[in-house]
């Protein structure tokens, strides 16, 4: 797909009022210059969502989100950027420009089309199969598993039956060429040059995106001695195995509402905590979590809850997903299994109530892993502790919150019985060594943005002229280092372009800078006298921040014994400027 024109959506938002597209979903009232109402992203009682009508944006104070009309459509209705301005245009009667496609952008979409209609059709035959004679089999091992007819019907199970071509010839009389079929992973090429059917005499389940559309399947053996146990889709223009999360698009809005997801393993965990009555669930299959699953699984919510078997915890594809996940900042619990159970078999045996009960009591991940370290070593003798700590301070490392790598450092001391600061300090190497390991979000909170930084982006949404004029007089490097420097950064090149506007700043930045600016323009004032002063206080920082490395490198030279030498003297002078410098701005 081709990309809107940028003076297409600029015009766009210009028409598009975000109160009367807001008021669709979210009940405002005004107050003062903004509008106010309920948190349509967390639930809440007084109302902390605003939106501002003259500036285009929408911010809530309750849990932090906030952007432009595009971003409210992108994560109200959970669709893309593409699909937000195609809304937004449907909605106010804007009629979308002619997109310039490449000739093979242009076959790249018609092929991803038919790859979705030959899917839908295949899931259509696979149901059919089941519900015929040929079915009856598969219907009753899926009636013995526990699966409800409703619950088989939600998932859309099918069977393939044991012939070798009978889907090929159905599609292809359906019209569907053989090279589609191929491409889509439904028949598989022999190497004698015979073309079957890639599912035989089997169960299947189909995968699909968050949005409904069946992209893949997966097929269970229905013999005993078959072999695979599973087979998959391959990997397909529609379909990547790493960027879905199985059962999304039944789950998610129970998700947000919830404000939690169950992480299972299987396909038969899925159907059984999704038949007890727990729809907020998704399936890794098998495997350990992507970042990408883990971004998708963002979207809805950051806390997790796994089902674990004790045997199985603390090793393989569930606990690298809770590492995973805690490493990406989320909430993550454990509800622990009796041994040997999983999901499945733990619903069929105890009922929903039983498994209500073990979510009630799951423990947070971290908590249960020092639980568990503690109970396999002996913190009676040194040896024990020694190896007990040697075990969690990679944990600890992984961490990304500061406040909560503290709480787990107590906890550890405790359990360890040494002083905290020990820990606190082997921690501090822990985070060095693992820097670079997982992917690190940067969310500035709130608490690190200079109130300089603050009046500056403040003034940028409500009197840009002046901030601008402020930013035209800083360098590069005073932006470094700040936690609003991309932002501040940003508006000074688009405004050096000529294209510098609120909106087209949020359209820009990222999430979590988005989510900043908005906060900080939803305050009613810019709590600063004005924008120059602001200004002046970067560079000074600037400057100070310059300061304190020069004095890092004497100290260090001086440590090392060379209190002479031209090194020194250079740095010494240097020093003396910037602090030169310094004064000549307080
Ligand atoms: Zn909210």
């Amino acid at each position: 797909m081709g990309l809107f024109p940028q003076r297409f959506i600029d015009d766009l938002k210009q028409q598009a009022d975000i109160v009367v597209v807001i008021q669709d979903y979210v009940s405002l009232k005004k107050t003062g210059a903004n509008y106010k109402g309920l948190c349509p992203f967390h639930g809440e009682k007084t109302p902390s969502f605003q939106v501002n009508r003259d500036k285009g944006f929408f911010h809530c104070f309750g849990c932090g989100v906030g952007g432009d009309v595009l971003k409210f459509l992108e994560l109200h209705e959970k669709i893309g950027f593409a699909d937000a301005v195609k809304l937004l245009a449907q909605r106010f009667g804007v009629a979308l420009p002619e997109m310039e496609q490449s000739d093979e952008q242009h076959a790249n979409a018609a092929e991803r089309e038919t790859l979705l209609k030959v899917h839908e059709a295949a899931a259509a035959w696979f149901r059919q199969q089941l519900a015929s004679n040929a079915g009856a089999r598969v219907r009753r091992q899926i009636e013995n598993r526990g699966v409800s007819d409703a619950t088989s019907a939600a998932l859309g199970l099918g069977y393939a039956p044991t012939s070798r071509d009978a889907l090929k010839s159905t599609l292809l009389q359906q019209g569907f060429s053989q090279a589609m079929l191929l491409r889509a992973g439904l028949i598989v090429q022999r190497d004698d040059g015979t073309v079957v059917d890639r599912f035989r005499s089997r169960l299947i389940i189909p995968i699909c995106r968050d949005t409904g559309s069946v992209i893949a399947f997966g097929g269970r053996a229905v013999d005993p001695d078959q072999q695979p146990k599973y087979l998959n889709s391959p990997e397909t223009p529609i379909y990547s195995k790493g960027r879905t999360l199985y059962g999304l698009n039944l789950s998610k809005n129970a998700i947000r509402q919830r404000k939690f997801a169950i992480l299972v393993e299987g396909y038969f965990d899925f159907a059984q905590v999704y038949q007890a009555g727990f729809q907020g669930v998704v399936a890794s299959c098998g495997t350990a979590l992507t970042p990408q699953q883990v971004q998708q699984l963002r979207r809805f919510t950051s806390k997790v809850v796994l089902s674990f078997d004790p045997d199985a915890a603390g090793q393989g594809a569930a606990a690298k997903s809770c590492e995973m996940l805690v490493a990406e900042g989320f909430a993550v619990n454990v509800a622990v299994l009796p041994a040997g159970d999983d999901p499945d078999t733990f619903i069929r045996k105890r009922g929903s109530q039983g498994y209500a009960e073990r979510l009630e009591h799951s423990t947070p991940y971290l908590e249960y892993l020092l639980d568990r370290a503690a109970a396999s070593h002996n913190l009676n003798s040194d040896e024990g502790r020694v190896k007990f700590l040697g075990d969690m301070l990679p944990v600890a490392g992984r961490i990304p919150d500061a406040a909560m790598r503290d709480r787990f450092a107590d906890r550890l001391a405790f359990k360890a019985r040494v002083t905290d600061d020990v820990v606190r300090a082997e921690i501090r190497k822990a985070v060095v060594q693992k820097q670079g390991t997982f992917t690190r979000r940067e969310v500035p909170s709130f608490g690190q943005v200079t109130k300089a930084e603050k009046g500056l982006i403040w003034l940028l949404v409500h009197q840009p002229a002046d901030s601008l004029e402020a930013l035209a007089a800083l360098d590069d490097v005073d932006f470094e280092g700040l936690a609003g420097g991309r932002i501040l950064d940003l508006a000074q090149k688009l405004n050096e372009d000529k294209g510098f506007s609120p909106a087209a700043l949020l359209e820009r930045l990222t999430d979590v800078d988005v989510q900043l600016v908005t906060a900080i323009a939803s305050e009613a004032e810019a709590h600063v006298r004005d924008a120059h002063d602001c200004g002046r206080i970067l560079k000074r920082l600037r400057w100070e921040r310059e300061r304190a490395a020069i004095q890092r490198e004497i100290d260090r030279l001086q440590e090392v014994g060379a209190l002479e030498g031209e090194k020194l003297q250079e740095l010494l002078v240097r020093k003396y400027d910037v602090i030169q410098r310094i004064e000549a701005l307080i």
